[in-house]
């Protein structure tokens, strides 16, 4: 019975769906946010991604892997994407697709980098570029719903590469539970007191959880921060079981 239940479970999330663009919203200069249409879509967890294919009209077929950025919403769901140079998928996702065009989806697909409103104990989000959109689906699905204390903090180049600016600076201000601090590699807002670098242990130190507080840690972003990240975190003495990673390397098939 269980049996038939996690294979039927498999089967659904396998199949792939054909999904509507009802909307794409810019976010910065080259990320946007597509909201897509999938008849019976099953539902997801914040954390949880989708592959999206394309196909080219001589049968042609690229599929990528994309972050959930909102929670469960029936039919509809969101991702945020960011154009790579010469990206085959992102391209033609963040440029050119339109309203009412149909791509396929299948998923959701993870089941280890998930945050769950149940979850009450304190959480540290740490995220590099469009790392960040995961992430924000966890924050989303806190709203209203969890007393869960959140930190983010959050590496970007500069604050034009800033995804979701307006809405967490808003959410951090109005929500006492959360605090988002943005750091800067390559040029930064004026008046910032904190130098231009990346990430390091101070940062950690500074506006991430210690380590007695045990807080559950998701890291996201391309593979060489993510990694950098989670030593550090272990350096200080977080528990690896309560480190949760997601790696945004390519993800052609
Ligand atoms: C689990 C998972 C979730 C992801 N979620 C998101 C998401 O929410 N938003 C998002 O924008 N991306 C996300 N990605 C990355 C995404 O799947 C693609 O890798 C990315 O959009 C590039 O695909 P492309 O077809 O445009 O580039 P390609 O045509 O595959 O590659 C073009 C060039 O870009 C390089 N490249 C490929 N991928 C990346 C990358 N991720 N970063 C930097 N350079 C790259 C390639 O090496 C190549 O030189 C996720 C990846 C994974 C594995």
């Amino acid at each position: 019975m269980a049996r038939a239940a996690i294979s039927g479970g498999l089967k659904v999330r396998r199949t792939w769906r054909p999904a509507v663009l009802l909307e794409r919203r810019p976010e910065t200069a080259s990320a946007s946010t597509l909201v897509l249409d999938v008849p019976e879509w099953p539902g997801h967890l914040a954390g949880q991604h989708v592959d999206v294919r394309l196909t080219a009209p001589d049968g042609y077929q690229a599929a990528r892997s994309y972050s959930l950025a909102a929670p469960s919403d029936g039919e509809q769901i969101e991702i945020t994407v960011q154009a790579v140079p010469d990206g085959e998928v992102s391209g033609y996702l963040v440029g050119d697709a339109r309203v009412g065009d149909t791509v396929e989806v299948r998923g959701p697909v993870g089941g280890w980098f998930v945050w769950k409103p149940e979850q009450s104990s304190p959480v540290l989000l740490v995220a590099g570029g469009s790392g960040v959109v995961p992430l924000m689906a966890m924050i989303r699905s806190r709203d209203g719903i969890s007393s869960a204390p959140f930190r983010l903090i959050y590496s970007v180049r500069t604050p034009e590469d800033r995804i979701y600016h307006d809405e967490l600076r808003q959410r951090a201000t109005e929500d006492g539970g959360l605090t988002v601090t943005f750091l800067y590699t390559r040029a930064a807002p004026e008046h910032e007191p904190r130098p231009l670098g990346r990430l390091g242990l101070d940062d950690l130190v500074s506006y991430g959880w210690p380590a007695e507080v045990e807080p559950t840690c998701y890291v996201c972003g391309p593979t060489p921060f993510v990694e950098t990240v989670a030593d550090l975190l272990i350096f200080l003495g977080h528990d690896s079981t309560r480190i949760r990673t997601e790696r945004f390397g390519p993800s052609g098939s």
